[in-house]
């Protein structure tokens, strides 16, 4: 089976190199928190819809799979499967693991060349591991920013409770050999460019054909409304580095007419950045 049956969605981009988007199943965020510093009034509108009872919304753990004549590349791994009962009920945690949801998709984790990770936070670096604690996916270099490897074991409580350390700690000796600094190719269309904003070593990841293009940009664009550049969550750790960054990464989405994918929605997650006015906004595919 090849990669175009593996979808919750699929891009042909030309010359061997093809994406599909998969579901690592979603957790559940406080509502508020996501919208950082932005009003009730102007948030609570649009999300009015799907506010649970405790006031949270539910975050899809998007993910990629990229194939190119080069090697295999897979995009986040999400929450994995190795959060306790608890945990996982406070957290909200629903659907398939990323190994469970591969594997629907007949996608071998053996076959994976490459983990790429926007950075190191439990929502997105969690399925580096299998149930039982092993290497998820065995021949892979992983790729995070060095910066991030950096702060992501830091003692700040704010740091601490954004990461899993004690996962960190058991995935660094194979995980962290390969982190890099700053802009990468990292395999013949397949980039990283480090941001900063969300953590200090955040870092995007930009899929190139002879077709097209496509953006995924972490949690700096996890929803529709992430298009506005000053809308951001209250746990981005560099507010103005965030602001900055995303005019130009949008700038050039939006000129070069890039495919987006959001890091965290659930029902529309494939999309364009549009100019609008002096910001932009998000169009569903
Ligand atoms: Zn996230």
């Amino acid at each position: 089976m090849t990669l175009r049956d593996a979808h919750d969605w699929f891009a042909d981009l030309g010359g061997g190199t093809r994406v599909a988007l998969v579901v690592a199943g979603s957790f559940r965020s406080d509502a508020g928190v996501l919208l950082g510093h932005v009003p009730w009034t102007r948030w609570h509108p649009l999300v009015e819809d799907e506010i649970d009872e405790q006031n949270r919304l539910r975050q899809a753990l998007n993910c990629l799979l990229v194939e190119t004549s080069a090697g295999r590349v897979l995009v986040e791994t999400g929450i994995g499967q190795r959060l306790d009962e608890k945990t996982s009920r406070m957290r909200g945690l629903e659907g398939r693991p990323i190994l469970e949801a591969m594997r629907v998709a007949a996608f071998d984790p053996l076959t994976v060349d490459l983990v790429a990770l926007s950075h190191l936070h439990f929502d997105h670096a969690g399925g580096l591991l299998d149930g039982d604690g092993a290497r998820a996916f065995a021949r892979a270099r992983i790729v995070a920013q060095r910066a991030e490897w950096e702060i992501a074991l830091d003692d700040n409580p704010r740091v601490v409770a954004s990461y899993d350390q004690a996962e960190l700690r058991l995935v660094r000796h194979f995980a962290e050999a390969d982190a890099v600094d700053g802009e990468r190719e990292l395999i013949p269309g397949v980039t990283v460019i480090a941001t900063g904003g969300h953590t200090a070593g955040h870092q995007a990841i930009v899929i190139r054909g002879r077709l097209g293009t496509v953006g995924f940009f972490g949690d700096l664009c996890m929803r529709p409304w992430s298009a506005e550049p000053t809308w951001l969550p209250s746990f981005d750790d560099f507010p103005l580095r965030s602001t900055e960054v995303k005019r130009e990464l949008f700038s050039r989405a939006a000129d070069e007419r890039w495919r987006i994918a959001l890091s965290h929605e659930p029902v529309r997650p494939i999309g364009r950045l549009e100019r609008e006015g002096v910001g932009f906004r998000y169009v569903a595919d």
